[in-house]
């Protein structure tokens, strides 16, 4: 186990049932995985779709400090969404829990399952605005986050 846990930052977002109360459940499950230091939740915001049907998403997003490896990690994310009954009938199907592993320190790799920094993260509002209250002035691709929400569009959201 390496001394010093990594910090790494998840997206949460819910769209079926009382999307609240499963990220506050999910918030409690990451607290008690085995291997995870720490973990701070960002305030929730409520999103319109994006390239998705359905009702409204609760986003949040968490900082972890964790010494799982980045892959164990998605494991464990994975089978959080499983353990909340999320079934992919289709691309993008409202969904009762999607979590996106954002970023893994200063990682970043290119794996048939996992891409770091998350490909689009800097291009969603539902990301950026819950990421920024965690990590004020993070650099994302060369650019300040205030940066990337500046050149946000047309996307609804607002806080939960
Ligand atoms: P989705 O259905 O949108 O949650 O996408 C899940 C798929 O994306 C899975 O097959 C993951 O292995 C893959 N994936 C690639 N990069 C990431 C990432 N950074 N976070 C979460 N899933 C990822």
């Amino acid at each position: 186990m390496a001394p010093v846990p990594a910090r790494a930052y998840i997206g949460l977002g819910a769209n079926l049932g009382d999307g609240a109360a499963t990220l506050r459940q999910v918030l409690a499950e990451l607290r008690g995985l085995e291997g995870v230091v720490a973990v701070k939740a960002s305030p929730f915001y409520r999103s319109a779709p994006v390239e998705a049907a359905g009702p409204d998403f609760i986003n949040a997003v968490a900082a972890v400090d964790t010494h799982l490896a980045p892959l164990a990690l998605l494991d464990a994310l994975q089978a959080l969404e499983n353990r909340h009954g999320r079934q992919r009938p289709y691309k993008n199907a409202p969904r009762t829990l999607d979590l996106d592993l954002l970023l893994y320190g200063d990682v970043a790799m290119d794996h048939e399952r996992l891409s770091l920094p998350h490909p689009r993260m800097h291009l969603r509002a539902f990301v950026l605005l819950p990421l920024r209250d965690l990590a004020p002035g993070l650099v994302l691709k060369g650019r300040n986050i205030d940066d990337w929400v500046g050149e946000i569009r047309d996307q609804a959201i607002e806080r939960a």
